[in-house]
């Protein structure tokens, strides 16, 4: 077999576009395509300084790599989160990201959640554990990830946040959201919806039309060496979007392309919608304890209900 493009030995299908290509080919594909969709909702300005928040798992790899080809390195920052999981502290992903970002001239932070809320995420899911709150570790993880992004990015001046959700992460939300009937929430998924209040600083997904697999190959072609240790919390990951990533990769292996024709849709429907009526938007509220922007119609953000819910703070 050999490349659809370059005519050297190809190495991998991509279903949904039906061509094969050899690795480098593969590669230039993934970046063209990040480049596009960046270019299409004008996700970034040459002026712009971006945090990125870089895991040091597949797809936070792919960010970093991909966006340093897009964006002046010396104006990208790599903010690796450390949760604090007995057990699972990934000391060799963190040397891997300090490298690839030396590498590459970009800036490497590292913050914990003790740093950030003076508990680590295994002392908040042990306190709501004690209290019988049925709060998932993942809830926590996400809330409070979240929450240490932005507030690094406005500390340090970043005009932009990034985050390395792929097609897949971003087709299960969009089904979520419109199962939920959260249409708020489904707005503000699109790439061109508002930023609800000063504070928050905007939010980009250069990934968000790039396949999981796609992700994961690109980052095994590019060096990337895939950890064993999982996530010991993953076992308490909701299970309404595990059943959807299934299905979904069920459906796109029978017609391959439509996660990513889901998504094209929504992008249009939405952009219709929210062009149409600019200037309407909806401004969040500040906390009452911390000032951070809360959730429409809540009094506290939702950091500060997790951190009362467990006693940690008073109302
Ligand atoms: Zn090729
Ligand atoms: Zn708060």
């Amino acid at each position: 077999m050999r490349c659809d493009y370059c005519g050297a030995q190809a190495k991998v299908y991509v279903p949904h576009q039906g061509i094969r290509l050899c690795e480098n080919c593969f590669k230039k594909n993934v970046v063209s395509r990040v480049k596009e969709e960046v270019y299409r909702f004008n996700m970034l300005d040459s002026s712009d300084t971006v945090l990125m928040g870089i895991s040091g798992g597949k797809d936070s790899f792919v960010l970093l790599d991909v966006l340093s080809r897009l964006h002046d390195p010396s104006k990208l920052i790599a903010l690796t989160i450390i949760e604090g999981i007995p057990g699972y502290n990934r000391q060799d992903e963190l040397d891997f990201v300090k490298k690839a970002t030396m590498e590459r001239g970009v800036e490497h932070i590292v913050v914990s959640f003790k740093d950030a809320v003076g508990l680590s995420l295994s002392e908040l899911v042990n306190l709501g554990n004690k209290k019988r709150l049925g709060i998932s570790a993942c809830t926590f993880c996400g809330i409070i990830r979240r929450r240490i992004i932005n507030y690094y990015a406005r500390q340090l001046g970043a005009s932009k946040t990034a985050t390395a959700h792929n097609l897949d992460d971003e087709a299960q939300t969009l089904l979520i959201n419109i199962f939920r009937g959260d249409t708020s929430r489904l707005v503000r998924q699109h790439p061109l919806a508002p930023v609800p209040s000063k504070k928050l600083v905007k939010r980009i997904k250069p990934l968000r039309k790039i396949y999981e697999w796609e992700a994961a190959t690109y980052a095994y072609y590019s060096g990337y060496r895939f950890q064993s240790v999982e996530c010991p919390y993953i076992i308490y990951q909701p299970t309404v979007r595990a059943r959807i990533r299934r299905w979904m990769i069920m459906m796109e292996k029978e017609e391959p392309g439509i996660m990513l024709r889901l998504l094209n849709s929504f992008d249009e429907v939405v952009s219709q919608r929210l062009l149409s009526r600019s200037g309407s938007t909806l401004l969040l509220n500040e906390c009452k304890n911390c000032r951070e922007p809360t959730s429409p119609g809540r009094e506290y953000c939702k950091t500060c209900e997790l951190l009362m819910k467990i006693g940690v703070i008073k109302p």
